[in-house]
């Protein structure tokens, strides 16, 4: 392999590069990102980015760009987006010119979903890229009434900052309660008094019916005949795989780019990585997409490491783990949130917002929910991680909750 290409130019990507070299790789690297920045940390730009500091603040960038061109010796293409790929002769396409690999890593991430009618309405937002996060906080600068829309992590993040800073928030989820998709529907009621105790109007069960701007007042109408106006609206609606520019390369798009458990793509030398990736994980036999720092990070080394030894390949195996900061506490969650019962087996999370939900699938530990409880989380992932059943779970949870009193 004399070249390496890396498609997006994120956590997933700069973790391949890093990778590659750090596996004494010392051929042509080239990194290619539709962003004109150098890549930068996602999760802090719903979290302390958005903090009133009274100065701009410091774009969260992983690397100078001395470093990536000099200690990794990457060439960057950054700017303009990849369009095409040519399975076949090995080529892609990035602002008109064609870019030749013997191997490829895709990791083009996701991109926010948008509603249908917030075009040209200059007060609404997604909140995905830094540029978004820019056009975020200079509106909470300026005091803005805020709307939220959807109460996932990012909306609920971005509610809680805007908290922070005193200013009035109205959050709007379909859902009956937040967090659904991310920790189920119990939990996430559980957690809904985060926002109440925040002082956060939080209205579940609801969905925007249309979505008007007159001089610089968003009105939002919702699905009970209520109207908000706000000067900013948040669309926190999810994400999709960033597969748009693969529709003719002959790769199986399916809810991002289809791989199996070594993160390959079928196609020679092509591997995928990070929140574009759908791959089958051994540890939940199982296609799955996950959107978490930690999963790209390491995914991204995975997919460079195989591409450039495809003999060698390795199986990229996990159990899930995200983490949020929502107002003062601390979310974790480890496996999967669709389970056949939830166990609080420590503390009161709807109460004072501590302690750990386990949950079972069949006769099967298969996810655990940590709030404000940092150092327990990761003794549940590698529970889960060697299959451990639900009565070890209880009994281990016992245990722990015993060490503490
Ligand atoms: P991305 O970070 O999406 O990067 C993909 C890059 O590819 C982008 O820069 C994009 O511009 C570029 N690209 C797309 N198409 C093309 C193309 N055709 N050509 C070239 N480049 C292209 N996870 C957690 O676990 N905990 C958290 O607290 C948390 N907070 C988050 C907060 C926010 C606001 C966001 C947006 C995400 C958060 N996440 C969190 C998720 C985490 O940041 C993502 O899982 C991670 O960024 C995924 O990395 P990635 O490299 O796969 O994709």
């Amino acid at each position: 392999v004399r070249r390496l290409v890396v498609v997006g130019a994120s956590l997933a990507g700069l973790r391949a590069v890093e990778a590659a070299r750090r596996d004494g790789f010392d051929g042509r690297i080239t990194l290619v990102g539709a962003e004109p920045h150098l890549p930068y940390d996602r999760p802090p730009l719903s979290k302390r980015f958005l903090d009133a500091s009274g100065t701009d603040p410091v774009p969260p960038t992983f690397r100078t760009e001395e470093a990536l061109r000099t200690d990794l010796g990457a060439e960057l293409l950054l700017g303009d987006p990849a369009t095409f790929l040519d399975t076949a002769a090995r080529t892609i396409v990035v602002g008109g010119r064609t870019i030749g690999y013997d191997a490829l890593v895709v990791a083009t991430g996701a991109t926010a979903r948008r509603l249908p009618g917030a075009a040209g309405l200059t007060g609404v937002h997604t909140l995905r890229t830094l540029d978004d996060a820019l056009a975020v906080r200079r509106a909470l600068d300026s005091g803005a009434r805020t709307v939220v829309i959807g109460a996932g992590f990012i909306g609920a993040e971005t509610a809680a900052a805007a908290r922070k800073r005193g200013l009035d928030v109205v959050v709007v989820e379909t859902q009956p309660t937040p967090l659904v998709r991310a920790v189920g529907e119990a939990m996430g009621g559980a957690l809904a008094s985060l926002h109440l105790r925040h002082g956060t109007d939080l209205r579940c069960g609801l969905s925007v019916t249309s979505l008007e701007g007159e001089e610089r007042v968003e009105r939002v109408r919702l699905s009970d005949g209520s109207v908000l106006d706000a000067d900013l609206v948040v669309v926190g609606t999810g994400a999709v795989p960033a597969t748009d520019w693969l529709e003719d390369s002959g790769l199986t798009l399916s809810n991002g780019v289809v791989c199996d458990e070594t993160l390959c793509t079928g196609a020679e030398g092509v591997y995928a990585a990070g929140d574009v990736a759908r791959w089958h994980n051994p540890a939940f036999d199982r296609l799955m997409r996950l959107e978490h720092w930690i999963s790209a990070a390491e995914q991204g080394a995975v997919a460079a490491r195989n591409a450039l030894n495809p003999a060698a390949a390795k199986t990229y195996a996990t159990v899930p783990y995200f983490w949020s900061d929502q107002y003062d506490s601390r979310i974790q969650f480890v496996g999967v949130p669709q389970s056949d019962e939830i166990d609080v087996v420590d503390g009161d999370i709807e109460g004072d917002q501590h302690g750990v939900a386990l949950y079972r699938g069949g006769d099967r530990l298969v996810g655990a929910l940590a709030v404000n409880r940092p150092t327990e989380i990761m003794k549940y992932r590698g529970l889960i991680a060697r299959g451990a059943s639900w009565a070890e779970g209880l009994a281990f949870a016992r245990s722990r909750s015993r060490s503490r009193h």
